[in-house]
């Protein structure tokens, strides 16, 4: 059986229950406040957005010349009513490059933690080990989630451990920590599928030699982390021909030769460069949500009568809804 938790690292049960809820809460309102939709995020960019929007007075220094073994450290100036984070510039390389580098990415959502769930009101100089120690849990908590969210880490696919760190922006450690306190270390083990490196589309055609939504070369190319499903094609029958005229929505049935009786669309989703054979084309019916041919790569006829939307509007699109009917929200 495959690991899926060391309890030597497991941290939520030091964490109240409603602590917990009161972080989901937050984190919540947070994402809705500053429209935090995509992922990997870049916390350097997530601050600086944050300072400049001003509803969360903040600051951010640099220091230099030290050599304290922080990367990034807050705290709160009651007198000016303000927020400061100070990154340390002799530990931080950004752009990151490495792994060690992504470290600094957890650790300002770490001392954004420390910001959004209140904890920097009360002097540290108040507060005993324990106490100090939970809120560092829990602002552990709230970096993870906000850095890698549920619903996203566990449909990924597990290329390889690496791979997954640096496709949410984070180190192997933190990635780690997360799934442990997910108890789904099991998932770096995971089998490994087939998920285009550059659209996430997972359903391809055992024969097909290009991915039929974004038209990628397959070969060599199916190592992608998240995956997507692209339901938003014409439905077709089992026969692969569309229930309804996807041009003027006919569905009486009463069609000839795979043509729509009322507007002689066509109702197969056919490689569009088949449709003249004398330019070489090949003749393949392709999925309703094929915007291209699995065969040669070349745009399909459903694509090219405009009845698909590009992948890449389609996949913000629905990220979009996800987010608007909240079931991002639970998904931490
Ligand atoms: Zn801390
Ligand atoms: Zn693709
Ligand atoms: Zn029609
Ligand atoms: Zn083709």
């Amino acid at each position: 059986m495959p690991l899926i938790c060391s309890m030597d690292h497991y941290t939520l049960d030091q964490i109240p229950h409603y602590r917990r809820q009161f972080i989901d809460a937050r984190l919540s309102k947070f994402l809705r406040d500053f429209s935090i939709k995509k992922w990997p995020l870049d916390c350097v960019d997530l601050i600086k957005n944050i300072r400049d929007d001003k509803r969360i007075p903040l600051q951010i220094g640099v220091a230099a010349n030290v050599r304290d073994k922080f990367d990034a450290v807050s705290r709160y100036v009651e007198e000016e009513n303000v927020y400061q984070i100070i990154l340390n510039r002799n530990k931080v390389r950004y752009p990151f490059q490495n792994s060690r580098d992504r470290r600094l990415n957890f650790t300002i959502g770490h001392e954004l933690g420390h910001i959004i769930l209140d904890h920097l009101y009360i002097p540290d100089t108040l507060k005993n080990d324990e106490e100090r120690h939970i809120e560092d849990l829990e602002a552990n908590e709230f970096a993870g989630k906000l850095l890698m969210p549920k619903k996203i880490l566990l449909s990924c696919n597990f290329v390889s451990f690496p791979a997954v760190a640096e496709y949410f922006n984070v180190s192997t450690t933190a990635l780690w920590m997360r799934l442990n306190n997910l108890q789904r270390l099991d998932l770096l083990s995971s089998r490994k599928s087939k998920v285009c490196n550059v659209c996430g589309n997972t359903q391809m055609h055992y024969v097909a030699k290009f991915c039929c939504i974004c038209g990628n070369k397959l070969e060599n190319n199916l190592n992608g982390i998240e995956r997507t499903h692209y339901f938003d094609g014409v439905k077709l029958d089992r026969y692969q021909e569309a229930c309804e005229c996807p041009y003027c929505g006919d569905s009486s049935g009463y069609w000839f030769n795979g043509v729509c009786s009322k507007c002689n669309t066509m109702l197969y989703n056919y490689c569009h460069k088949g449709l003249y054979v004398d330019k070489g084309g090949c003749i393949y019916e392709n999925p309703g949500n094929a915007r291209f041919c699995e065969m040669c790569g070349s745009p399909t006829y459903f694509f090219s009568m405009g009845f698909l939307k590009p992948w890449e509007e389609a996949r913000s699109l629905m990220l979009a809804n996800a987010v608007a009917e909240g079931s991002m929200e639970y998904s931490f």
